[in-house]
């Protein structure tokens, strides 16, 4: 498999090649074992990358010579979806950040609600969203992608659901009527999606009503309960079904 390395957005436009230290170096040299003139894609976390060969290689540092011009990489799915995760408990919420990275996601939003738990403040919470943004830019580097979604900081549900700007609106709700392919089926994928998705407790009635009151459409996974790291992977691939992401060749 090629190598992946990201860059600053600058780099890609240096015009022989760019030299790597730090963590981008000791990956490549390190980790993945990088030799002299293997081939290695510099990707710019915003949508380009550029092909060159490794060379110059010394400890800690290397070049990539460029082999071609900068060009447009894969990014996120079609339908732009923006995912507001109630946080779950654990670590649960680090795999649902690198599946939903991998499924296309463009904007992950962790929101607390009534049933999540721990609610945690400070330096904690800062670490956590570090984590998650690491584990977001890996996860883009090992599926391929040019763009590293954006991974924001918890806000309370309310305040998530505020920040919405996508004109599609799902919410998935154990106690929806509206199979989640019908409610696609109305929407259109470059007006955007924002998803709301619960913990492991759900929601509360009030709460529910408040996400529906800001025009979220209620939406069922079928008869089955999933657990939240479950149903994210699951509505971000048939969204991607819809927006026709699913069908895209591979470069
Ligand atoms: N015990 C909780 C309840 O009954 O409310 C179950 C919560 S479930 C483990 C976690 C989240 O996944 C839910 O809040 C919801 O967002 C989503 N989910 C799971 N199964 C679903 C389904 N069949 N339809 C819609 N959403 C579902």
């Amino acid at each position: 498999m090629t190598e992946r390395v990201r860059v600053g957005a600058a780099d890609l436009d240096a015009p022989s090649g760019v030299v790597l230290g730090g963590d981008a170096a000791h990956h490549l040299l390190r980790f993945s074992r990088v030799r002299d003139g293997d081939i290695v894609v510099a990707f710019d976390g915003v949508g380009r990358e550029r092909t060159g060969r490794a060379c110059d290689l010394r400890r800690g540092e290397l070049r990539i010579s460029w082999d071609g011009p900068a060009r447009p990489g894969v990014v996120a799915d079609a339908a732009g979806v923006r995912w507001i995760q109630c946080l779950p408990k654990g670590d649960k919420m680090d795999g649902i950040v690198r599946q939903a990275v991998e499924l296309g996601v463009r904007v992950v939003a962790p929101a607390y609600s009534a049933r999540s738990v721990p609610r945690e403040v400070g330096a904690r919470v800062e670490a956590r969203v570090d984590r998650w943004r690491r584990i977001a830019e890996e996860a883009a580097r090992q599926c391929g992608r040019a763009d590293v979604p954006e991974v924001r900081a918890p806000l309370l549900l309310a305040e998530a659901i505020a920040h919405v700007i996508e004109a599609g609106r799902l919410f998935a709700w154990e106690r929806a009527t509206t199979p989640l392919s019908a409610a696609l089926a109305g929407l259109r994928p470059e007006g955007g999606i924002a998803v709301v998705a619960g913990p492991e407790g759900g929601f509360g009635d009030d709460e529910a009503e408040r996400v529906v009151g800001a025009a979220f459409v209620p939406v069922s996974l079928g008869p089955r309960v999933l657990r939240a790291e479950t149903a994210a992977p699951a509505v971000l691939a048939i969204i991607s079904a819809f927006s026709g992401d699913l069908a895209a060749i591979p470069r």
